[in-house]
Formats: C-alpha cells, structure tokens, sequence
C-alpha cells in the first residue's frame, strides 16, 4: 500500500535528518513548540490576516436530542475561508508538528502508521461515541 511507504518514508526521513534535538526531552519540548506555533498562525488568520473571523456564544443544545444529532446544533464557530498564505502557514506548521510526533515515535520506536491505523480502528469502532 502507497500510504503505508509514504508515513514510513517519511519517519525514516525525519530520523536522518534530524540532528539536534535527538533528546526526548527536546523532542518533547519542541513538539510543544510546534503547537504553540501552530496556535499562533490559526489565531493570526483571525487576529492578522483577517481572512477567518471566530464568532462564538454559548450553545444552545435542546434536551432532547441524541447524540447522532448533536453535530447538527454545535459549530466551528469559524465564518469565512483561509487565504493561501494563511493556508500555507497553517500547513507549514502542522507539517512541524507531524515532524516532531514522527522524531517522538523514532525515539520511542514506535511506527506513525501503526497508530493512525490503531487510531482509525478505534475511531470506526467507535463511531460517535468516541465523544471527540
Ligand atoms: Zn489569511
């Protein structure tokens, strides 16, 4: 399967190339870095760029609906669509973050792909009981 040597690919690749952050402990921290940037570039799309505009207030769910028809009363609260240099500050920073969980997964000797499949199963398990 092509996507199974693309996540691999890409572990592999993030283990060579990666020099000096080989610590867990900066592994650790600079995916909480990643994060905190990634925070950042969604929240300059709002507060920067403009493009996205957030518009929240409290949720107003009836009692007596099921949880399959949930989805139809809660939002993303998000109006509007990113520009491409949002989009690709966005994608760029995730791209960091999936950098780091793959040097995490490197240091821990565990297989990206292995978990998203792991992931996924649980998730078709699941359904929309999974409370995500
Ligand atoms: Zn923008």
């Amino acid at each position: 399967m092509i996507k199974d040597f693309i996540y691999d690919d890409f572990q592999n690749t993030v283990s060579e190339v990666l020099i000096c952050n080989r610590s867990v402990l900066d592994v650790l921290s600079q995916i909480q870095e990643a994060n905190a940037r990634l925070n950042r570039v969604v929240i300059r799309t709002v507060t920067g760029c403009g493009c996205l505009k957030i518009q929240a207030g409290k949720k107003e769910i009836p009692s007596d609906i099921t949880l399959a028809d949930l989805k139809k009363f809660l939002d993303s609260h998000l109006l509007g669509e990113m520009c491409e240099d949002c989009r690709d500050a966005v994608e760029t920073a995730i791209g960091r973050l999936l950098f780091y969980l793959a040097a995490l997964c490197n240091l821990l000797d565990l297989n990206l792909y292995d978990i998203l499949l792991k992931e996924q199963k649980q998730l078709k398990i699941l359904g929309i009981y999974n409370l995500a």
